[in-house]
């Protein structure tokens, strides 16, 4: 049994209102007089308990159980003497009783109820029986039947209520975790909307993985998640970004996967609600954007297994990825398209005039030499009209990967013009700018390249023209123009070969291989 709160309040304003009936009975009735001074200290003395054991409950001294039982024994005890002062069994005052029994078995269990109906009627029976008159023996009989009639309506009425509250107390735990849950689940919602709407503002893919995968453990707090994408035939996976245990891997650039799987059916996913693979403690859900299948996202949970909430959240978090993804590649081929030709993949003419000046700056700065080589197709103009520009075209794409492949990833190579290629070598002396181009110029002899059929038969060769800075020139368009020449004695040498051109003797030909 407890006491406190709202039952505390009822009984306080309960035991108010019958000490204030008791007080305006006793002076009011104008019965008994003669007895007014008992009168008076009976119930000053219970209005004085009444204010210590108030005091004593808000001090937290007298709680619960034993604030009570002291409570209803003295209330007793007042009852009792009042009853007596009042004229023993003809006194009304009986009817206290019944409010007190039926106050107590609110809060009593039945045994309790028991116990203390019978200290009552043993009360009462002394006060009502003294002095003892056989007449009143029923009226007092059948005034303890009704005592103990109402503790046992009272604690039933009670035990009942209490069951009623506990269920509703139940429901509302039950409604309460609901709401905790929806409470919940909505914030994460908006916190994922928040978070993966910053995801489509970077740009850069490398950042953006490393923020996807922050968001999986921050957020998603899942154990695992693998970023997969296809490559662009979508044939097979490579793995870009990966999260485990709270440990973050970028791969830059990205690995194949061995994925068993059928890719082909694959291709064909295009609902963005699809569930790729669903375990308790795994899931795999595709990465789409604009309807297009860009790969997967694969989740582990780290406690417990993902409900049907999770999926659907993930399955947010995947969509945003996969949006921001796309947007992050459309902003780089966006970026590609300034500074890249499109027909060969290398750098454009405007990215190699920037990039020259920055090289020939620098090499200025660290004291060091750069070379810069010029190639030109020989004779290309035949080719072309021989085996037509498709072929043409073909050709040059092939060119330019033989280019790659023969310099370092320092070195940077560009389209010049329609058939011209540029090599900037930073940190190569003239010698060594030499020998690489007379690398270049051997590896074109030796190679086959392709029609535009995918036959690979035809033969070419290149003239290159080099030269090294510092040379003594000043601005970049001087040692363009100083490379074009070197270009031009090696086809005026009989093309296929590699012509130098010296700061001391700028005419002359140092002759090549
Ligand atoms: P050489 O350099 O040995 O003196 O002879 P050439 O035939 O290469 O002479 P030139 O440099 O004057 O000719 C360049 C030719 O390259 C002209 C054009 O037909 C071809 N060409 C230029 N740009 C492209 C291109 O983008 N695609 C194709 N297919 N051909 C191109
Ligand atoms: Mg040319
Ligand atoms: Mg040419």
């Amino acid at each position: 049994m407890t006491f406190g709160g709202k039952i505390e309040r009822i009984y306080w304003t309960a035991k108010g209102l019958i000490i204030s009936i008791i007080v305006a009975w006793l002076y009011f009735g104008n019965k008994h007089s003669h007895l007014d001074i008992y009168l008076d200290l009976v119930v000053s003395s219970y209005i004085i308990f009444n204010m210590v054991m108030l005091w004593l409950n808000s001090r937290h001294i007298l709680k619960g159980n034993r604030l009570l039982v002291s409570m209803f024994g003295f209330d007793t005890v007042f009852l009792g003497a009042a009853i007596l002062l009042d004229g023993g069994a003809q006194s009304q005052l009986y009817i206290g009783y019944y409010a007190l029994i039926s106050l107590l078995s609110v809060h009593l269990s039945a045994r309790e109820v028991g116990i203390v109906g019978a200290v009552f009627t043993v009360s009462y029976m002394l006060t009502t029986m003294i002095p003892f008159r056989e007449e009143l023996l029923f009226m007092v009989l059948t005034r303890t039947f009704f005592i103990w009639l109402l503790g046992w309506i009272g604690y039933k009425v009670a035990s009942q209520m209490k069951a009623s509250e506990k269920r509703v107390l139940k429901t509302l735990d039950v409604l309460n975790e609901r709401t905790w849950e929806l409470e919940s689940s909505q914030a994460l919602l908006e916190n994922m909307y928040e978070t993966t709407k910053a995801l489509s503002a970077i740009l850069d893919q490398n950042q953006l993985f490393e923020e996807v995968m922050e968001i999986a453990d921050k957020l998603l707090r899942v154990k695992k998640c693998a970023v997969l994408l296809l490559e662009p035939s979508g044939k097979s996976l490579f793995i870009y970004a990966e999260l485990n245990s709270g440990k973050k891997v970028i791969y830059n650039p990205p690995l194949a996967v061995a994925d068993t799987r059928p890719l082909e059916p694959m291709g064909a996913i295009t609902d963005s609600k699809a569930v790729l693979k669903k375990k308790p403690f795994e899931l795999e859900l595709p990465l789409i954007s604009h309807g297009k299948l860009l790969g997967i996202i694969q989740m582990e949970s780290r406690q417990g297994e993902f409900t049907e909430k999770d999926r659907r959240s993930f399955s947010i978090f995947a969509n945003s990825t996969a949006i921001a993804i796309d947007n992050a590649r459309m902003h780089k081929k966006m970026q590609d398209l300034t500074i890249i030709d499109e027909l060969t993949g290398l750098f454009n003419y405007r990215y190699f005039k920037n990039k020259l000046s920055d090289e020939m700056r620098r090499a200025e700065r660290y004291n060091q030499p750069m070379g810069l080589l010029m190639i030109d197709i020989d004779h290309f103009k035949k080719l072309n009209d021989t085996q037509g520009h498709q072929t043409g075209n073909i050709i040059l794409q092939e060119l330019a990967s033989v280019l790659k492949q023969a310099v370092r990833d320092v070195d940077i190579v560009a389209r010049y013009g329609g058939e011209e290629f540029m090599v900037i070598l930073p940190q190569t002396d003239l010698s060594k700018a030499q020998i690489i181009a007379e690398r270049i110029r051997s590896q074109v002899e030796l190679a086959y390249f392709s029609n535009s059929q995918g036959q690979r038969y035809i033969k070419l060769t290149v003239s290159i023209g080099v030269v090294e800075y510092p040379n003594g020139v000043l601005s970049a368009n001087q040692l363009l123009e100083q490379v074009d020449r070197a270009m031009y004695l090696a086809k005026k040498d009989g093309r296929n070969r590699v012509a130098l051109l010296t700061s001391n003797r700028p005419e002359e030909v140092n002759q090549d291989s």
